[in-house]
């Protein structure tokens, strides 16, 4: 695997934007989580680095250049979300990737315009809502509706754990409208707006690592036929391309995370002295660091592999689950090593690293829980056997 010298050069200039903008920022982060806040960036620390990211090109790096974006492939992407993940900060250059490929992939004429170009240039914000009370892991299982009505549809269900949802001006809702065929043929996605009649947010739902999701409710809500994204009960196809995306960007987190834990903890290890000996000379120490520096190695070219058979447009699912799951385990060991390492400061709220461990947890959960993946894996794997 070997970047071209354009996209090393980005993942240069990313990796100063981390050091230089996002890592002085991490303290408030981290106070904020101490406090039980939302983590989020507040206004006077968001809209000094989206002007920095204008200046810098950082931005619409994967969107289509007929909106004015550099169309970059998978494998530069992979090097600027490994940057992104060093840090505790939550911050991903405009706009986040997985509903931008899922428009690219299926928006018509009229989508293109009204939603993916102000998307694409960053100036819209979007939530996917897929999850429900009772299906989550096994999205096929559904419940909520969606039926004609002239030249609308009418939606009525509930989902759960929206991220984003209250914040979006649009949400991309996955609704059963042939409950017979499910996910062969009968879920359809649907563009909702802001404040469409019947589209309610419910509640906010603290999470781990200072996650907010959202439970929502459709309650007759009626949604022009134009707002149907892609064909009325395919929408399954573009939900998993959309899954994928967002799962290639885990795996490069996940090295950057581990990185960012391997340094400290070799930081660390080589100056504390324990019983007349640094922790850098002690075997037990060293196989946590030997094991740490091969493993993200593995994950790094399983990730880049990966990317690259997107860019020559290859099926990646069972790849893409193999990363999910590898590289969540791989970083929440390291951390928990290089928490371990640092012994009473590394489980402080004050260090960045059980930030880190809360946020590591969360992935083993979100699009697509670690034992799903293997159930995937295993049955592709056997089918091939
Ligand atoms: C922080 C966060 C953000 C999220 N954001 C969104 C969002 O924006 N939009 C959205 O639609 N959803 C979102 N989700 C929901 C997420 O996709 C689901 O939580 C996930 O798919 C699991 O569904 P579930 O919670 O219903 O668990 P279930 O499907 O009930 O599974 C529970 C557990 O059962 C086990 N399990 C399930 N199936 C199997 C199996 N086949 N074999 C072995 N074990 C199994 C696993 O251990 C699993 O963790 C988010 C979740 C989190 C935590």
């Amino acid at each position: 695997m070997s970047l071209s010298d354009e996209h090393r050069m980005l993942q240069e200039l990313v990796a100063k934007f981390v050091d230089n903008e996002l890592m002085p920022l991490e303290k408030g982060v981290l106070a904020r989580e101490q406090q039980g806040q939302p983590i989020n960036l507040t206004p006077d620390e968001e809209e000094p680095l989206l002007a920095k990211c204008r200046e810098l090109g950082l931005w619409a790096l994967d969107a289509p250049e007929e909106f004015g974006g550099a169309d970059l492939p998978a494998v530069a992407l992979v090097a600027v979300n490994e940057e992104l993940g060093r840090t505790v900060v939550p911050f991903t250059f405009p706009p986040d990737s997985p509903n931008l490929h899922m428009l690219k992939a299926v928006a018509n004429e009229m989508q293109r315009k009204r939603y993916l170009e102000p998307y694409a240039a960053g100036t819209a914000k979007s939530a996917i809502a897929i999850s429900e009370p009772g299906a989550g892991g096994d999205p096929a299982g559904m419940m909520t509706r969606a039926r004609k009505d002239g030249d609308h549809w009418v939606i009525n269900g509930r989902k759960i754990w929206i991220s984003r949802v209250a914040h979006a001006d649009f949400t991309i809702v996955m609704a059963l409208t042939d409950p017979e065929k499910r996910a062969r043929g009968g879920i359809t996605a649907f563009i909702v707006e802001k404040g469409t009649p019947g589209f309610i947010i419910e509640r906010e739902i603290p999470m781990l690592g200072g996650h907010r999701t959202y439970e929502v409710v459709f309650d007759d809500c009626r949604v022009p036929e134009e707002q149907v994204l892609g064909p009325v009960g395919q929408g399954f196809g573009p939900m998993q391309l959309r899954l994928t995306v967002r799962r290639l960007q885990i795996g490069s987190w996940c090295v950057g995370i581990a990185r960012r834990a391997l340094a400290m903890m070799c930081a660390h290890a080589m100056e504390r002295v324990t019983f007349g000996v640094r922790l850098s000379d002690r075997q037990a120490i060293q196989w946590w660091i030997a094991d740490a520096a091969t493993k993200i190695h593995a994950c790094r070219l399983m990730v880049y592999d990966a990317a690259e058979k997107q860019d020559r447009g290859e099926d990646i699912r069972t790849e893409a689950s193999m990363i999910k799951v590898f590289a969540t385990e791989m970083a929440t060991e390291i951390v928990d090593n290089a928490m371990q390492t640092f012994g009473a400061m590394g489980v402080t709220k004050e260090m960045p690293l059980q930030l880190f461990a809360q946020r590591l947890r969360v992935m083993r959960v979100y699009e697509g829980p670690t034992e799903v993946h293997r159930m995937v894996i295993a049955r592709r794997t056997l089918a091939n056997a």
